[in-house]
Order: C-alpha cells, then structure tokens, then sequence
C-alpha cells in the first residue's frame, strides 16, 4: 500500500487565492475535469476567485486539443497565457531521454502545464507540446500521479528525484491549488522518491510549515536585477525571488540556484559578480547550476518578436545548431562566460558544487568539469 492512503482527497479545507501574475481571462474545463467531487470542488473555488474570467465546460476535449482564436504566433502565445486549462494528465510522469548532451536522465511530472510568465527567452515556448498547446494548465489527477511515483519509487534501491519545473514552473500556480500541501508530506513519507521543484515564484507561503524532513528540494530560476529586469517579464523580482529561498532555507529546506540563461550584456562581468556575492552572502545554497541560452528557434522567434532582432541574445547565437537541436552562444563566449562566474564562485565559497545546465561534453572538458557532469539541478 502507497503513503498515498493518506491523501485521498484533493487539497481539502484549501482556499484557494488568485496567483500573482497570473490573471487569467479564459477558464476552460475539459475532459475528466469532474471525475471525482474533491476535482468538482477545485474547478470551482478557483474559478471563483476569477469572477471576470468567462468559463467554457468542454468536457469531452482532452486538455491539450484546446483550439484559440487566433493564428499570429505571438497572439497565440499571449492569449494562452491568459487562457487557464483544467484537465487530467494521464501520461505526467515520465523518464527523459535526452541522448545528444550532457545532461544526465531523470524522472519529471507534471501536475502543471507551461507557464503565466512572460520570460522574453522562453526556451518552453518553442517545445512542440507548448507550440500547440500553449495555454497555461492545472492538470488534476495529482493523487494518481503521486501513486505512480510511489510505483516507481518502490522499484529504487537509493534516493532519487523526481522533478517538478521541466515543462512549467513549480510553484507559479501554487496558491491557486495548494498542491505542495499535498506534495510536500507525500515526498517526506517516501524512502527513495525526493521531489525538486523548480520556479521564479516567490509563492512559497503554503511550504513554510510543512513537515518536509529535507525530502523536498526547493530551487530557484535567478538572474541578476539588471538581467531580469529586461528579459524576465511578469515574475517575481530577483530579490522578491531570492526572499523566498531565504524563507524556504530558514524553514530548513535544501535550496538550490540554477543561474539561467546567464545573458553576457554589456558590463556582464560586473553585474554577475555583484550578483553573485550578495546572493551568496545571503543565503545558504546547497549546490548552484549554470547555464546560458539553449533553445529552439521556434522559441528564440518569439524573442525577436518582443525584444526586435537586435537583442542582446540573437545578436551573439551561433548560426548553425548544437547536435541536440538546441541553439546556443559560441563554445569561445560560453567558456569565457563560465569561467568568469566559476571563478566568482570559487572565489566565495570554495565548497558549493556547481554544475552546468543543458551543456556538451567539451565544454565541460574545457572548463576541467568532467567529474561535475550529471551533478546538476535536475538530479540529487
Ligand atoms: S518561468 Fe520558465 S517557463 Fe515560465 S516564462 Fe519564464 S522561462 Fe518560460
């Protein structure tokens, strides 16, 4: 028998309350929406705390067959940010198979779908499933996927993650659901299943008295101010963002910082050491993880569209793309960027492991990083 016995209701006695930056105009409720009441009961509380929203019941659609009226990409794209999708998630929890890098496999769900941010790099928005469903989701069969990590779990002999932020951010949606109130202790019952949430949200009220027992790694997307202040729209501030992980670390969470897309403007080497030592200064991270641009062109057309072509990140891409399909700065510029910041960090804190986020093997040869390769954020 799973811990889940324990939670057989969906967030019960929770109030929902709207989620910052997200203000949704369009609430669509498809298929297996209300299969059980306690699902009823959520569809319903928070669409009442959206009394402006006009609610569509399209119960014999699957979530991700949502068609929006409109065809210009970048229309798309906003409208479904403004667009909330309720539905069921039958296949959320899944093992990746990327092969053309050198990030290692893990295991990911998805109790959400994409995002209400309006980051201008956005690598999520050139994916295939968020090119054709690009509306922002609660997805409600969270006991169901919790069972299968337990299923899962049962099969591992050590403590290994399972990963919430690959294809949403974790927490953005938060005080709608209340979900890490249900989360949080199911991870802290398992033996081997360890959750790490990823997010530019600063909504970690419901966390903060969780009795978590360090099985819930909290990680947090950050940039420097001058950075996000241009390129990450629509979120939580860095230091509202930095704020919460301090909160969180209190609370004795393990806390992690994934430093991403590290964007070389100009002065980049000074905004990032700044940076870097007052966020070190501040808090107690248990491992941080770099990483730069790497993304689709799907995704990087969206980014012209908003920022022009001139921007500081098309300007300084690599024409041609990465084996993995992905593309990125050139290997001289991202050594350069890599180097300067490993060095700020081993300047500050000679003891916090660093990895590198979606990045090839050579690059970590050229750094003297082969023994950090598969020690990043995604895995324990
Ligand atoms: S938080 Fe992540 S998923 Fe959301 S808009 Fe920003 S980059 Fe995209």
């Amino acid at each position: 028998m799973t811990n889940l016995v324990l939670f057989e209701n969906l967030c019960p006695d929770y109030q929902p309350r709207p989620a910052p930056y997200f203000n949704p105009d369009t609430i669509i409720i498809t298929k297996g929406s209300f299969q059980t009441k306690d699902q009823r009961n959520i569809v319903e509380a928070i669409c009442g705390i959206y009394p402006k929203a006009q609610i569509i019941e399209k119960l014999d659609l699957p979530h991700n067959r949502v068609e929006l009226d409109c065809s210009d990409p970048l229309e798309l794209h906003y409208q479904g940010k403004k667009t909330l999708v309720f539905g069921t998630h039958k296949s959320a929890l899944r093992y990746s198979d990327e092969d053309s890098n050198s990030c290692p496999n893990y295991w990911h769900f998805s109790p959400y779908g994409f995002c209400p941010y309006d980051c201008q790099y956005c690598y999520l928005a050139g994916t295939p499933g968020v090119k054709y469903s690009p509306t922002v989701k609660i997805f409600l069969n969270l006991l169901e996927m919790l069972d299968q990590i337990s299923g899962a779990a049962s099969q591992l002999t050590e403590p290994t993650a399972f990963y919430l932020g690959k294809l949403q951010d974790g927490l953005a949606l938060e005080p709608m659901t209340g979900y890490s109130r249900i989360m949080t202790p199911f991870f802290a019952r398992e033996k081997h299943a360890r959750l790490i949430l990823l997010t530019k949200s600063a909504n970690v009220g419901n966390l903060l008295y969780l009795d978590h027992r360090g099985h819930t790694i909290l990680s947090w997307s950050l940039n420097p101010p001058e950075i996000a202040s241009t390129f990450e729209l629509g979120v939580a501030s860095t230091e509202e963002r930095v704020r919460a992980l301090q909160k969180c670390a209190e609370a004795g969470y393990p806390a992690r910082a994934v430093i991403m897309p590290i964007i070389p403007i100009e002065g980049w080497q000074n905004i990032y050491t700044r940076f870097l030592k007052n966020l070190l200064q501040s808090v107690p991270l248990d491992r941080i993880t770099l990483g730069q641009i790497c993304s689709y062109s799907g995704a990087l057309k969206l980014t012209e569209r908003k920022l022009g072509r001139d921007n500081p990140i098309s300007k300084q891409l690599e024409k041609v793309k990465s084996n993995d399909g992905r593309i990125r700065f050139p290997p001289e510029l991202r050594i350069k960027v890599y180097r300067h910041l490993i060095d700020t960090i081993n300047e500050l804190q000679p003891q916090l492991h660093i990895g590198l986020c979606m990045e090839e093997s050579r690059t970590f040869e050229a750094l003297n990083m082969e023994g950090a390769i598969g020690h990043c954020n995604c895995v324990l």
